[in-house]
């Protein structure tokens, strides 16, 4: 097929299955908002919502043979399960006054499309897709997405009183599409950017998330550093912060952006690099030289990535590893075979290798970056070795077991501390992983302890 017959827009069975359903029912009804922008950006679309002139009620009634679930019939959204995939259908809305800067006091339904596109965000979101796949388009979306900018449905001051999430919705799709912000919501964004304290920390996390993801999250976080103090005080110093030390050259809050800048799109490596220095500020002394230290700033960025990852609700796996990851960004990572296999029995290999991201990206982001850059390469390889040629790091890859050990050893807590000990001697090289040699060793240091009363060392 030539491009020139290629269909201008595919719709899953699904979507057009719903639609069909709809409209012979005798309703209006659009795929809509986030679906649609990306159907325009050639982008992959990962959920489809469908709006329409149906109620609630009659929408259940229009899908009666599926599952609906009530997702938000207040707000007019039920969620259809389709077998394919579940699909969001909503009614046609006002949003009523919101007093409270997060939620519309209440819901108006009605019979116009062109009033609840006017409800929603931004004008590239707030595009509805046609019968004939034309673009229904009342607030120049389109156009935006030419421009590559974000700007608000509407006077950005109104939006931003009504939701403040808003304002971190639009920094969220400039650095996910990497767009820039437009004149008027940009310096409305500034103005009102204290509404993000009226919002619930579930919402801004969810949207930091994949703020934080974005190909463009370095940009937006230098050019908003303002925006994202009043969210996370814990930022706000970094900014403009000397380091006064020749491995630097840059200002603590330029060094944490140039660390994520080589960083994966991975939350929580990008979490941590996030706030991996943000203890350095407490903690600053400047010796006889004049040279710059921040003796064990790592406990303090630690205690204040701890206060963010709590204050915002995250899920405890990622609490972990940000934890980890923040507290031992500075441990020593160098091409020791048996420093690493030390590393992997304290750490694991999952953990061990996303430390090896974090202190690369750190190190990229020095002056004399080189210095470190290099061996931690050479270590990560070293790495890579020892967990393909299975080394034993474990005491599950020790020759022997704790079964093995009760011919020469009560049972209880004495065998593990001997697994304990023979891994520690394999690990160092100074035993042999094989069974026969380490029951040799046990065998004759338990004869030693009942001669002497104590393990030798
Ligand atoms: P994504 O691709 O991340 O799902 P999206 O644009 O679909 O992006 P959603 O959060 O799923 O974003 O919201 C769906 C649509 O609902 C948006 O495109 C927008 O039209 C509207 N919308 C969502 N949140 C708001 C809000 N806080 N204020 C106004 N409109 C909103
Ligand atoms: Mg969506």
């Amino acid at each position: 097929m030539t491009p020139m017959e290629k269909k201008p827009y595919s719709i899953p069975f699904s979507v057009s299955s719903a639609l069909n359903t709809l409209r012979s029912a005798g309703f209006q009804a659009y795929p809509v908002g986030g679906c649609v922008r990306d159907l325009l950006l050639n982008r992959e679309i990962h959920d489809w919502d469908l709006t329409t002139s149906a109620s609630p009620d009659q929408i259940k009634q229009a899908f009666s043979q599926y599952p609906v679930v009530e997702t938000g019939i207040s707000h007019g959204t039920v969620t259809v399960c389709f077998p394919e995939m579940p699909l969001e259908i909503t009614t046609y809305r006002e949003d009523g006054e919101y007093k409270d800067h997060r939620h519309p006091d209440k819901v108006i339904f009605t019979q116009e499309l062109g009033k609840d596109l006017a409800r929603r965000d931004f004008t590239i979101n707030a595009m509805a897709l046609g019968e004939s796949s034309q673009i229904i388009d009342f607030f120049q979306g389109a156009d935006d997405l030419k421009k590559r900018q974000i700007r608000c449905v509407g006077s950005p001051d109104a939006r931003f009183e009504e939701d403040g999430l808003r304002i971190l919705r639009a920094l969220r799709f400039a650095s996910v599409l990497n767009f820039s912000i437009e004149k008027e919501t940009e310096r409305s964004l500034y103005e009102k950017k204290e509404l993000l304290l009226t919002i619930s920390p579930e919402r801004i996390w969810s949207e930091f998330q994949k703020l934080l993801c974005g190909d463009a999250a370095v940009t937006v976080l230098r050019k908003y550093h303002s925006i994202f103090s009043v969210i996370f005080p814990e930022i706000k110093e970094l900014k403009d912060f000397p380091q006064h030390n020749p491995y630097h050259c840059y200002d603590i809050w330029e060094h944490t952006l140039h660390a994520l800048e080589h960083s994966p799109a991975d939350f929580p490596l990008r979490c941590a690099l996030l706030f991996h220095d943000s203890g350095k500020p407490e903690v600053f002394t400047r010796d006889s030289l004049g040279v710059g230290h921040f003796y064990g700033h790592e406990k303090v960025s630690l205690r204040k990535v701890r206060a963010v990852l709590s204050r915002f609700r995250s899920d405890k796996k990622t609490e972990n590893l940000v934890s980890f990851l923040v507290e031992k960004h500075g441990i020593p990572l160098f091409p020791d075979p048996v420093l690493l296999k030390k590393r992997l029995r304290a750490f694991g290999p999952d953990k061990l290798q996303c430390l090896f991201e974090i202190q690369k990206a750190d190190s990229s982001a020095l002056a004399l970056w080189e210095e470190k850059l290099i061996p931690l390469k050479q270590a990560e390889e070293m790495l890579r070795d020892i967990l393909q040629e299975e080394h034993c790091f474990s005491i599950k890859d020790l020759a022997v077991s704790g079964r093995d050990l009760l011919p020469f050893l009560p049972e209880g807590p004495e065998i593990g501390k001997c697994l304990q000990e023979l891994l520690s001697g394999v690990i160092e090289g100074l035993y042999p992983n094989q069974k026969e040699a380490l029951l040799a060793i046990v065998q004759e240091k338990y004869t030693q302890k009942r001669n002497t009363g104590s393990l030798p060392e």
